[in-house]
């Protein structure tokens, strides 16, 4: 059939009233774009899906627990008919058209003056595509637009998304070193938002127990070994709890990108047509030395850091770190999960020929009440290890800096 395409426009709707008439899934979709681009959302409907309450309730949108009136599409810019009522939905139309209101109609295009394009964004980008009036070719069309859109941006391979129920997502949020004053404001933000959290053992779990008393927590340092490794069970909650449409965060110790799977898991949401969302986090490899009073870069002393994972000893046979290099390289070196290696890592240095006087600083539970700081030479530093009982969780700093802080009241 041939058909007149329809003009595209991108339409600017922060602070501009929006009707939505109905108040099921459709509408929920429309309302769920709409709060994005930043329009005021009027919604009439006599009953509406829990999460469109729930909106209302947050003050999100202005809800009319009624039946449409005529009057209803009066101050608005633009118009939704989203019943599933063909009658209501024509009535909507009908009275839009009569002030020169533009109206987008769910049940039937031709009955309509504007059409809803299937959209996704990502990044600077927002993909449209109308095909017709073929709504699931729409989308179908959309996620391979939205694969190459990516790919062109971030060089990811294009590979066009699976459709996802509606609403459910993730939020990696870094939760800070443990402290809850170290979690960001969006951190916060998201945890209000959760329907589920998912929180490791170096998480800040002081914020749980300001949650909603209806979000479920599951605590994944204790997922058991079962089908799955621990990260492909993590992984698989994610995507599980996010395809059933809630809104999952998923709370981690310091920050998500460093030493914390975050990518994993973000990748693992996004081949399931999972969105995700990245908060970071100040992450302990800084903020747990400075907490003591170390400074990992510091004017003529340290011109750089390297953070290392030192779950792995020097030598080991699956280690990609070049100690020798990082000896010679007279940046501080910061270790993370080092606790039991550290006795190895300072041998491997004092081998590769960096001064035995060098000073190391080990932070444990930093930020916490129990924090403990041990100091000691570097070729001292295996017996300041066992003989402090330093135990996990601790940052060890290897580097002058470590000891340019000594004698400053409050710090360190
Ligand atoms: N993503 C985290 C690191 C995860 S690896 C981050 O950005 O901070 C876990 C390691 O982080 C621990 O073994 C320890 O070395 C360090 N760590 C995390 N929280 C800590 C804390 N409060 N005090 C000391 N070390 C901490």
């Amino acid at each position: 059939m041939n058909e007149v395409p329809a003009f595209p426009l991108g339409l600017r709707l922060e602070g501009r009233r929006v009707l939505v008439v109905g108040g099921g899934h459709v509408a929920l979709r429309r309302v769920a774009g709409l709060l994005e681009s930043g329009a005021d959302v009027h919604l009439v409907a006599p009953q509406v899906e829990a999460a469109l309450f729930d909106l209302a309730e947050r003050g999100r949108l202005h809800w009319d627990e009624r039946t449409f009136a005529e009057q209803d599409v009066d101050q608005a810019w633009l118009v939704f008919a989203c019943t599933d009522d063909p009658q209501v939905n024509a009535a909507v139309v009908a009275a839009a058209t009569r002030r020169r209101i533009w109206c987008s109609r769910a049940d039937d295009a031709l009955g309509a003056t504007a059409w809803t394009p299937a959209t996704a964004r990502t990044g600077p980008a927002t993909v449209s595509v109308m095909s017709g009036r073929d709504p699931l070719r729409s989308v179908a069309l959309r996620d391979a637009a939205l694969a190459a859109v990516e790919a062109e941006l971030h060089g990811r391979r294009a590979e066009p998304r699976r459709r996802r129920p509606n609403g459910g997502r993730v939020v990696l949020v870094g939760g800070g070193p443990g402290d809850p004053g170290l979690l960001t404001r969006r951190g916060y933000e998201r945890l209000a938002e959760a329907d589920v959290v998912l929180v490791d053992r170096l998480a800040p779990l002081a914020v749980l127990e300001g949650l909603r008393e209806d979000v479920e927590v599951v605590d994944v340092s204790k997922v058991p070994r079962g089908r799955f490794t621990p990260q492909e069970a993590i992984n698989d909650l994610l995507v599980r709890h996010a395809l059933a449409g809630r809104t999952v965060v998923r709370l981690k110790g310091g920050d998500p990108f460093v030493f914390g799977r975050g990518m994993e898991e973000a990748l693992a949401c996004a081949d399931a047509g999972v969105p995700v969302e990245v908060v970071p986090g100040v992450t302990s490899a800084v903020a747990v030395p400075e907490l003591a009073g170390v400074p990992v870069t510091h004017r003529g002393v340290s011109q750089g850091f390297s953070v290392v994972s030192g779950h792995l000893p020097p030598g080991h046979p699956d280690s990609s770190v070049d100690w020798t290099a990082l000896a010679r390289s007279g940046l501080t070196i910061v270790c993370l999960m080092a606790v039991h290696t550290m006795a190895d890592i300072a041998a491997s240095l004092l081998a590769d020929g960096m001064d035995p006087a060098t000073p190391v600083v080990a932070v444990q539970d930093g930020g916490l009440p129990s924090q403990r700081v041990s100091r000691s030479p570097l070729s001292a530093a295996a017996d300041m290890m066992a003989r402090e009982r330093v135990s996990a969780p601790a940052v060890v700093v290897i580097g002058a800096v470590a000891a340019v802080s000594r004698g400053v009241p409050g710090l360190g």
